[in-house]
């Protein structure tokens, strides 16, 4: 029988033979090993096609497994099962005394889906969410676990793999000494001007929002390290209330502003654990492209930003250090991020992303690959001088394509 299951945004449908939720580890070994096509659904929070199993299928979700969350506080590391999700994982750390470096927007995305697209935060020394993890245990295709650690000369491709080397059954992750951080929320940052460089480094992690209606942003969002000193903010206005994202929404369900200090976990993410969204009314684009071509690229988005503002909810600008998985989209360099969270309009949508994509074309973005994009598979892969690699690895843990799926095929091999 074939099953669907829609993504968290419900524009995907997946279609899969066979949806399981094997309860043991055992359990997920026989049925991996047993089946022909089997693709891991996370959290649900991507865009596209990515998770999909295609025609017969296995989709595997892990929601049924035990969420380990096994902290080690003499290492500073944590191991993680394979289908927790970061708000339930930073609770656990905080409550050692300890942190992670970085988070997402939201706390809800698991964090094997999240390190598996190169999913970040922002902080000019902030690399994505995988450069926290140090070891990966998969079970590939025959039922049995590879382990995977820092050093090996596989582990360029085993974390953000795409879903495309086995079922991720658990992460250790780095962690380090719990810190504080203050959030202050700013308004009306001209374009005209704009030192990046500064703004971007000005705390430990800045974004800046904008719909586009005008050139410049609407909003900075100002993360300090309370253990960092307080620099100055003289470009922007002090917001006189709290702000969400997304012009007119109520702020009840972000984090906190206002300069008050908190744990890392509740000021990292833009929205709160305890607010569970359980579906979308958006879609969002990424395109991660080399930091020193930000004020380029804004001016070039600025361009067209009479097409973008009508279908835009919010932009927001992000950075990310460069890291050292191969198809992590800030692979081999220092990148600014441009997020785009549209209206739920796909049909309207899908235009203003290609005029995006041709804007942005001469810096060489790269697409987040949990987001809409509509670049060629082929430019894709011209992105990534390590694809190749990435390639052949897979085919040496998974020989017989059992983890692969049409998106993975398009754009690795074309
Ligand atoms: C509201 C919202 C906010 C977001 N904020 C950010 C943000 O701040 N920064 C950012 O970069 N992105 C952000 N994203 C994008 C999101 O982080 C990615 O799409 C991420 O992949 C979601 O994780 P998931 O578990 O939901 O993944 P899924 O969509 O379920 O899966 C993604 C991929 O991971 C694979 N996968 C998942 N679990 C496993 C596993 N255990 N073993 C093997 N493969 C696995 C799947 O097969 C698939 O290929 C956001 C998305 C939403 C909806």
């Amino acid at each position: 029988m074939t099953e669907t299951v829609t993504n968290w945004a419900g524009n995907i449908t997946f279609a899969a033979g066979e949806l399981h939720r094997p309860d043991s580890l055992e359990a997920l070994r026989s049925l991996v090993a047993k089946s022909e096509r089997v693709r891991v659904l996370g959290s649900g929070h991507s865009f596209n096609e990515i998770a999909e199993p295609g025609g017969d299928g296995v989709l595997l979700s892990l929601d049924a497994l035990a969420g380990e969350v096994e902290v080690d506080t003499a290492a500073r590391t944590v191991r993680v099962g394979g289908g927790v999700r970061y708000a339930e994982l930073a609770r656990r750390v905080h409550e050692h005394g300890l942190a992670l470096a970085n988070m997402a927007s939201l706390p809800h995305i698991s964090v094997a889906g999240s390190v598996a697209t190169g999913t970040h935060g922002s902080g000019i020394r902030n690399g994505p969410l995988a450069a926290a993890v140090r070891e990966v245990e998969i079970v590939t295709a025959d039922g049995s676990t590879v382990v995977i650690g820092r050093g090996d000369r596989r582990f360029g491709g085993a974390v953000t793999s795409l879903g495309a080397l086995g079922v991720v059954t658990a992460l250790v992750l780095d962690l380090e000494p719990g810190y504080e951080v203050e959030q202050h929320v700013f308004t009306e940052l001209p374009l005209e001007g704009l030192d990046f460089e500064t703004v971007a480094g000005a705390a430990y992690s800045v974004s800046l929002f904008t719909d586009w209606g005008a050139p410049g942003f609407r909003q900075v969002w100002v993360k300090r390290r309370t253990d960092e000193p307080l620099a100055d903010f003289p470009w922007a206005t002090p917001a006189v209330r709290a702000l969400h994202p997304v012009p007119g929404m109520p702020a009840i369900n972000c984090t906190e502003q206002f300069g008050a200090p908190g744990p890392w976990h509740e000021r990292l993410p833009h929205f709160r654990a305890e607010f569970t969204p359980s579906s979308g009314n958006e879609l969002q684009s990424e395109y991660l492209l080399p930091r020193g071509h930000a004020v380029e690229a804004l001016h070039a988005i600025d361009g067209i930003r009479q097409t973008v503002a009508p279908v835009l909810q919010t932009c927001e600008v992000r950075t990310v250090a460069a890291d050292e998985q191969w198809l992590s989209p800030s692979y081999g360099r220092d990148t600014v991020a441009f997020h785009f969270t549209w209206i739920e309009d796909t049909a309207a949508v899908l235009p203003v992303v290609r005029a995006v994509e041709t804007a942005l074309d001469p810096f060489g973005p790269r697409p987040h690959w949990g987001k809409v994009f509509q670049l060629p598979a082929d430019v894709v892969r011209g992105r990534y001088a390590r694809a190749g690699d990435f390639t052949a690895l897979a085919r040496v843990l998974d020989p017989a394509g059992k983890f692969t799926n049409a998106f993975v095929r398009d754009v690795l091999e074309g």
